[in-house]
């Protein structure tokens, strides 16, 4: 643990000396170099309108583009699901920006997740839980620079617990975001699970539709570090499945007999 604190601030210094872009994220899976969104997304807002959660309505947003087969309920992790190179959700949406960490606005994810996200992060606040989001959607060629920029780092060997090859990111989905507080100064690091903010997360996220991907001792199965700021949005009745399930969501999805 210690030797991934140094390895941050590290990370830190290099943001603050301008060797690497102000969209650097310093934090787990997500050191992203974000680079602005090209088109105008429509705003996801409280004003969306929320989708009942019925396994038909799930269904029937899973697939988005010809490519086909990219769904709410992929499998997807190192090994599977990999993504298409120019896989891009047709959905997008921009996230409003006052749900952004400071200096991470431009958040995009799909339509449904959006508004789902942006749900979550209303009913966090209103419940005196300040949460924000930092990192969303990620193109294969953003996730390219990730991996790269943690092999460069600390060997291919460490980077793959952090952070995914690209084709193989949950975030490509378009449907995972990573969110953090201000009292773990917005970065994305473990002991935000401790934190009162991690543990809303922990137990409100399915609520809205939410698991999250990579609980703490799943690194065996899952293949990540525990990463308690990492959601994915598969919808408020398979949600609500994972969570009576107890099980990690990668198994839970391959019960659901999905094609990958
Ligand atoms: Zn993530």
């Amino acid at each position: 643990m210690e030797s991934r604190r140094i390895g941050r601030r590290e990370l830190l210094g290099l943001l603050g000396s301008g060797v690497i872009g102000a969209g650097l994220l310093a934090c787990g899976d997500e050191p992203a170099i974000v680079v602005s969104t090209p088109t105008p997304a429509p705003v996801a807002t409280l004003s969306s309108t929320p989708r009942p959660a019925t396994t038909a309505t799930v269904t029937a947003a899973l697939t988005v583009t010809p490519q086909g087969e990219v769904t709410l309920l992929r499998v997807i992790d190192k090994d599977r699901g990999g993504l298409a190179r120019d896989y891009v959700p047709s959905d997008l949406v921009r996230i409003e920006d006052r749900w952004a960490v400071p200096g991470f606005a431009g958040q995009t994810m799909r339509a449904e997740a959006a508004a789902a996200l942006v749900r979550l992060l209303d009913a966090a606040d209103k419940s005196g839980t300040e949460l924000r989001v930092r990192s969303t959607f990620r193109s294969y060629g953003e996730q390219v620079g990730t991996f790269q920029f943690w092999v460069d780092r600390f060997g291919e060997a460490q980077a793959k617990r952090e952070s995914a090859p690209a084709g193989h990111s949950e975030h490509q989905l378009g449907t995972t975001a990573d969110i953090s507080s201000r009292n773990i100064n917005w970065e994305l690091l473990t002991p935000f699970g401790d934190l009162p903010e991690g543990k809303w997360v922990d137990a409100h996220a399915h609520e809205f539709g939410f698991a999250i991907s990579y609980p703490r001792n799943g690194e065996a199965v899952t293949g990540y570090i525990y990463e308690p700021w990492h959601i994915r949005y598969i919808g408020t009745a398979r949600a609500a499945e994972w969570k009576r399930s107890g099980m990690i969501l990668v198994k839970f999805l391959e019960q659901m007999n999905v094609p990958r």
